[in-house]
């Protein structure tokens, strides 16, 4: 069952018309996956969506973007230390990220600032989606 109201999208974007169906069921496999490690915060990545449908991720992003539109995911912001890559926090927006952020990943007290950490926008499926889909599945 399609997330994407495809005929819609492929009528909106025609030059998107091949790719969009792909997309969808990017996001099918990735809602299962989610489902089976009932994880709501499960990463999908403009990165590894544009290596799996080979294309640029500016367009893998602004594809998620427009899933984010229908309400089918919710975009986050990652930090990460610049020295060891380790994950340091997520926010809802890019504002919210600290301008300093403590770094647990070094031997002595140290912080970050927005200078030197690096952030990345990452999507979660929409708690409301992700649980509705759930529901779905359980009374099927
Ligand atoms: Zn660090």
């Amino acid at each position: 069952m399609p997330l994407l109201r495809l005929d819609y999208f492929q009528k909106k974007f025609p030059e998107l018309k091949d790719l969009l169906p792909k997309f969808d069921s990017y996001l099918e496999t990735k809602l299962s996956e989610a489902r089976e490690k009932a994880a709501k915060d499960f990463d999908i990545v403009p990165a590894q969506l544009a290596k799996k449908l080979q294309i640029k991720e500016g367009l893998a992003l602004a594809l998620l973007m427009l899933a984010e539109e229908k309400g089918i995911v919710e975009s986050a912001y990652q930090a990460f230390c610049p020295t060891t890559d380790n994950f340091l926090g997520e926010y809802k927006e890019l504002k919210d990220v600290p301008k300093h952020i403590e770094c647990p990943y070094h031997d002595r007290e140290i912080s970050h600032d927005s200078d030197h950490y690096f952030v990345d926008v990452v999507f979660h499926f929409a708690p409301q989606f992700f649980e509705e889909k759930e529901a779905l599945a359980v009374h099927s």
